[in-house]
């Protein structure tokens, strides 16, 4: 028999409890996390958002609570009432906030029951957590361990904060629409059927980019949204097909006063883990960052470990696999791991593995121990390892990694197997936060499967000043090989090689907009369809502007440090973009496909 809540009131929450509550009579609710029998006496463990206080029954001076308690099963749901008392020294919990004291029932009230759960909500530790194919599916279950509750918690916390320090900088909190026309961030539109037009789909936005200029357009100044975005792209580890952005644009804005801002921001943020993020954040062009770390979002809480150009020491080599990569325009780089001498073969194979998946035809060695190793000695001489090893600046105990090819993979492998190796060693410190701005990203992408060019940020973010000749010698002069060369105001700020945030400064003239259009390959009537509306609204007074969209799961993770994105949402979906909860995507039935115009012609 379940008994009813009537009237009564919670006193305190099951995390609330101290010793100085002792003597006081309360009135908690909440689920059983655990119930021990010992004959006259039964233990509770019962939990909530806030905590857990352990509730005892005893059979004399509670005999009916007692018998009741009995046949309560973990995760019902009880009201208790009782005593807070002291706990006895020995029985004294220091792992939980309330575990000085415990409430010795009066009442009990069981306000539901509950099926055995489907897996255990406690475990030793999260690799024992059961499959997360099974936590997903029973997500409001999962939901129910203090971890992913704390989680929850400070994502709320972090954009209440953000509400208040974009309010406090002026901007004005705004909705765009959820149905809109493709937007272009690159990934694929998630689209919607139209009843009521035939044949014509609304799109989901990926990011609010075009609204939020219109919005500058409209003379709304500074803007912000706390905003969803919907991407139809092949799922990484980190990605969700919708996903939280702070989406911000400003008017008249010059690049430090977005960085200011944005900085202010993080600061604010991160202060709640208690981290002051040392401010300004360094910045690093692109260039100089691919070079350095071979990567857009190096990770600057590793010391050093830097790209090392060993391109001039092998000028003129014979060494065929090396002279062809010179010959083709590419590069030879290293990176040093202090004390590495003592890598073991097998590890050296494993690492090259490694940097073969990030496009490496292979990765040479070198070995400064006792004497000299490396997988160059025979084609390259002890003289030939020696002068390498020196350009590289590695001293005796070190080893130095090598890749050789076109200079966009010996970054990649390089870049990435930095972070390996700093991951494998232990080099990363704990507790420490490293953020800084990779600015000046190039405009244009090449891509070699399609030989085209694309947005390397989206067709929206201003050349630099000084490169819009440029733009205008490859549009309209046919100089296409120069789009490979313009940068853009574009910038990302990076902490600890998350890249936390896209932004730029936008194109605010007609005339760029039309050249970048052309440089994408889009004939005039092309960029009229698209954008028609965008490119007549240029038309008519827009301001210099630009703006920022930092990830809201991206900066949770970081606060938190999780690499998985699913443990910041309530209800995230699985790497192949299903909820295994709601179980969608689903059927729909044929009356909504008639009304929608649709024919499903083959299932894949
Ligand atoms: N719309 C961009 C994005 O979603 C961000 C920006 O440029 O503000 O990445």
């Amino acid at each position: 028999m379940l008994d009813n809540l009537g009237n009564l009131e919670r006193t305190h929450s099951c995390g609330a409890l101290r010793p100085g509550d002792v003597g006081k009579r309360v009135t908690l609710m909440g689920w059983v996390a655990r119930r021990r029998d010992f004959g006259e006496l039964t233990f509770i463990d019962l939990r909530d958002r806030d905590g857990v206080t352990q509730v005892v029954l005893n059979s004399e001076d509670a005999p009916a609570a007692h018998a009741k308690a009995k046949d309560v099963r973990g995760e019902y749901v009880l009201a208790v009432t009782g005593e807070v008392t002291l706990r006895e020294e020995s029985q004294r919990n220091v792992k939980l906030a309330t575990g000085e004291v415990e409430v010795h029932a009066r009442e009990l009230l069981v306000l539901n029951d509950a099926r055995t759960l489907p897996f255990q909500l406690e475990t030793a530790s999260n690799d024992s957590l059961a499959s997360e194919d099974l936590r997903l599916k029973y997500r409001y279950l999962d939901l129910r361990r203090p971890q992913l509750q704390a989680n929850l918690r400070l994502r709320h916390r972090m954009l209440r904060e953000i509400r208040s320090y974009m309010d406090e900088q002026g901007f004005t909190e705004l909705e765009t629409p959820i149905l809109i026309k493709s937007t272009p961030e690159g990934a694929r539109d998630y689209i919607v059927p139209s009843r009521v037009q035939p044949g014509k789909f609304f799109a989901l936005p990926q990011s609010p980019q075009l609204f939020k200029q219109l919005c500058m357009i409209a003379g709304l100044d500074k803007y912000f949204q706390i905003a969803r975005c919907f991407r139809d792209e092949d799922l990484r580890a980190d990605r969700q097909p919708e996903f939280t952005q702070l989406d911000v644009e400003l008017s008249f804005a010059t690049l430090d006063q977005i960085y200011s801002i944005t900085e202010g921001l993080f600061a604010r943020v991160f202060k709640l883990i208690g981290v002051e993020l040392p401010l300004p954040f360094p910045r690093f062009t692109y260039a100089e960052a691919m070079r350095r770390w071979g990567s857009d979002k190096p990770d600057l809480r590793v010391a050093g470990m830097e790209l090392q150009d060993l391109t001039p020491t092998l000028q003129g080599t014979d060494f065929a696999p090396y002279a062809a990569a010179l010959a083709g325009g590419g590069v030879v780089k290293g990176i040093v791991l202090r004390g590495g001498a003592t890598l073991s073969r097998k590890t050296l194979d494993d690492l090259q593995e490694f940097a073969k998946r990030y496009g490496a035809a292979g990765l040479a060695w070198i070995k400064l121990g006792d004497e000299t190793t490396s997988s160059l000695l025979k084609p390259l001489g002890e003289e030939g390892v020696g002068k390498l090893a020196a350009t590289a600046s590695a001293a005796k105990g070190d080893a130095v990694l090598i890749v050789a090819g076109k200079s966009k993979v010996v970054a990649a492998s390089l870049g990435a197997l930095r972070n390996e190796l700093a991951r494998r060693e232990k080099l990363i410190p704990a507790n420490v936060y490293s953020p800084l701005w990779v600015t000046e990203f190039p405009m244009f992408e090449y891509h070699e499967d399609d030989d085209r060019y694309y947005a390397m940020h989206h067709p929206f973010t201003s050349p630099v000043d000084e490169d819009l000749s440029l733009l205008e010698r490859a549009v309209d002069g046919g100089e296409t090989d120069l789009l490979g060369q313009i940068r853009t105001k574009a910038y990302d700020p990076v902490i600890n090689g998350v890249e936390l945030a896209s932004g730029s400064i936008r194109i605010h003239r007609r005339d760029v907009q039309r050249l970048v259009f052309k440089a994408l390959g889009m004939t005039t009537e092309e960029a009229r369809a698209r954008f028609g509306f965008f490119l007549d609204a240029l038309e008519f007074g827009t301001p210099p502007h630009g703006g920022i969209a930092p990830g809201i799961e991206r900066l949770v993770m970081v606060l938190i440090g999780t690499e998985n994105i699913r443990d910041v949402m309530a209800f995230p979906k699985t790497a192949s973009a299903t909820d295994l909860m709601i179980d969608a995507p689903g059927e729909v039935d044929q009356k909504q496909l008639d009304e929608l115009h649709l024919k499903i012609v083959d299932k894949v």
